[in-house]
């Protein structure tokens, strides 16, 4: 079977492993509650890598990679409040009579 090897980073020809497990054991879940994830243990016939191989129903997939796109969107809001979080740091911590912009921090009653 033609399958994306991750050691060689292509597809090759894989052989899948004679598995001691039952076909009701190799189903697994991803996380607890989720889509049952069918395991299948490959051998890349190129460069002789074992993997196992995972198959879920395509919207899963797609779900996660939606997932994925939102979480780097985060990481980038998070880096940016991190850069003014530290560029206002760097102004309150100036000595006082600097002319710098300051940071006025409200407090809730
Ligand atoms: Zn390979």
């Amino acid at each position: 079977m033609r399958r994306w090897c991750p050691q060689c980073q292509q597809a090759t020809d894989n052989a899948p492993l004679p598995e001691m497990a039952s076909e009701e054991e190799r189903l697994r879940p991803l996380r607890c509650g989720t889509s049952l994830a069918y395991c299948r243990r490959l051998y890349c016939l190129a460069c002789g890598h074992v993997w196992t191989g995972l198959e879920l129903p395509e919207q899963v997939v797609e779900s996660l990679l939606a997932r994925d796109g939102e979480l780097e969107r985060l990481r980038r809001e998070l880096a940016m409040a991190r850069l003014l979080l530290s560029k206002n740091q760097k102004t309150l911590d100036k000595p006082a009579g600097d002319a710098g912009p300051k940071l006025r921090v409200h407090h809730a009653a």
